[in-house]
């Protein structure tokens, strides 16, 4: 993907739905395209890295910035804190770079708030994307968080119940891609991300 208009682009889906599939994907195949790497407060899954992944803090570590004022948006996600650094996305955008947001349905809503706090034709405004990824059914959402294996059976089922919640959010946002069959909803998110960047 190239991205002629740098975009500051969010992409939501319930667990499992294969967001960071297709966000792994775009970010390999895309050139000045960077990923958010968000803080959270849950623990490393697999072989998750610090500060690749995300930024791993402990509780106390996380309440500190909030205080100060760093997160851009924050939210408790199946009961662990996640958000976004201003000082992440000003960098990207400072830098002419597209970056993708993979947040969920409460840090969305925060963001188009401040995005249209903003006044109309504003660069960052105008650079504004949201997408949601769903799959075709929860069956096909539990499937594939099994077969992932990196969640303990409890969390799968947190997982699944914020699934419902989440995907009755979809409509909230510009676009909705259902992640049946990978190539083709990758091909469907390029599409989008293309006609926007134009
Ligand atoms: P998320 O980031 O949304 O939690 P992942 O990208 O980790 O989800 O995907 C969850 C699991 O589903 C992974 O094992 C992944 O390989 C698989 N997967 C992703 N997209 C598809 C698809 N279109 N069809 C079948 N399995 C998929
Ligand atoms: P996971 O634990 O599977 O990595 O992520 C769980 C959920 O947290 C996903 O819906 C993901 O989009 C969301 N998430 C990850 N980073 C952030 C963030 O910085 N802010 C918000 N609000 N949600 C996030």
């Amino acid at each position: 993907m190239n991205f002629n208009k740098p975009l500051l682009i969010v992409v939501s889906a319930p667990s499992g739905a294969g967001k960071s599939t297709l966000c792994n994907k775009l970010l390999a195949e895309s050139e000045r395209l960077v990923y958010s790497i968000s803080c959270t407060t849950r623990k490393p899954r697999g072989q998750e890295q610090d500060g690749v992944a995300y930024h791993f803090l402990t509780e106390e570590e996380f309440v500190a910035r909030i205080e100060n004022g760093d997160f851009l948006e924050n939210a408790i996600v199946h009961g662990n804190r996640y958000g976004t650094l201003r000082s992440t996305v000003e960098q990207a955008l400072k830098q002419g770079k597209s970056i993708i947001m993979d947040i969920d349905v409460a840090g969305a809503a925060q963001v188009r708030d401040i995005i249209n706090a903003l006044p109309e034709h504003n660069l960052i405004r105008d650079s504004f994307i949201d997408i949601f990824i769903t799959v075709p059914s929860i069956e096909e959402l539990e499937a594939r968080l099994n077969k992932r294996g990196e969640d303990a059976p409890d969390v799968i089922q947190k997982r699944l119940n914020n699934a419902k919640g989440e995907i009755a959010r979809a409509n909230e946002y510009q676009h909705i891609v259902v992640n049946d069959e990978l190539e083709r909803a990758y091909a469907e998110l390029c599409k989008i991300l293309a006609e926007a960047s134009k």
